[in-house]
């Protein structure tokens, strides 16, 4: 769903066979390629945003997710884990999707977890697929995949995919600042029912060419996903 959100795709059926989505490498990098070899049709109609006019939040213990009034669409993100492996340095990132790049600064940031969590999902008949080769896995100590991080920051990058597919199911692209600290899905989807129940919060716009209000942001979304067509994968 990260790699939709990120493809500008809002209209589509998807079929699942299995009791899992596959996991890939673990991160959202072959979607990406998937859904580039299959094709996005553009559509008639003009596209719809969901645009954030006041400021919501939601919050668990010392969690929090918020939206935010922005012009384009910014995920800003901190994890704190109390484990030698998450550094504090590398522990915040911000995007701004309508300058940086989804493909390159986002899509290969692999799902992390835990060595007693990977055994209890496997207890119970889940990531059955599961290894090296699909997340990285932490001990008490140390990364036990022996090439490393993909980016020095990769566990918050992560959080960022996550956050991109929680977000798709807006069902339209986000037109402000998501902004989150030690959040999830959980937390992330609470945040979204929430809007969802606050209609004076947000409100559904089309960004266009030809409109003084919105043609600079509607220039920068084209251009973003210009970028995204043109990229090239790295493997
Ligand atoms: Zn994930």
């Amino acid at each position: 769903m990260s790699a939709l959100c990120a493809s500008g795709i809002d209209n589509i059926t998807i079929e699942v066979s299995g009791s899992e989505i596959p996991i890939m490498d673990g991160s959202a990098i072959t979607f990406i390629h998937l859904i580039k070899s299959a094709g996005i049709v553009d559509q008639q109609a003009p596209k719809e945003f969901i645009r954030i006019k006041k400021t919501i939040e939601a919050r668990q213990e010392d969690k929090f997710a918020i939206f935010e009034p922005h012009k384009g669409f910014v995920i800003d993100f901190t994890i704190d884990f109390p484990h030698p492996v998450f550094k504090t340095e590398d522990s915040h990132v911000s995007i701004d999707f309508f300058q940086d790049s989804y493909v390159q600064d986002i899509s290969r940031a692999r799902t992390f977890g835990f060595m007693q969590e990977v055994e209890a999902l496997r207890s119970n008949g889940l990531a059955r697929g599961g290894s090296l080769d699909n997340a990285i896995v932490v001990d008490e100590y140390k990364i036990i995949n022996k090439d490393g991080l993909r980016y020095k920051d990769e566990f918050v990058r992560h959080k960022i995919l996550d956050a991109m597919g929680d977000l798709f199911m807006l069902g339209k692209p986000l037109l402000g600042k998501f902004t989150a600290f030690k959040s999830g899905h959980e937390l992330n989807n609470k945040l979204i029912r929430k809007l969802a129940e606050n209609p004076d919060t947000w409100e559904v716009v089309t960004l266009d060419l030809e409109n003084d209000d919105t043609a600079h942001l509607a220039k920068q979304y084209l251009d973003s996903k210009f970028e995204y067509e043109s990229a090239d994968y790295i493997t």
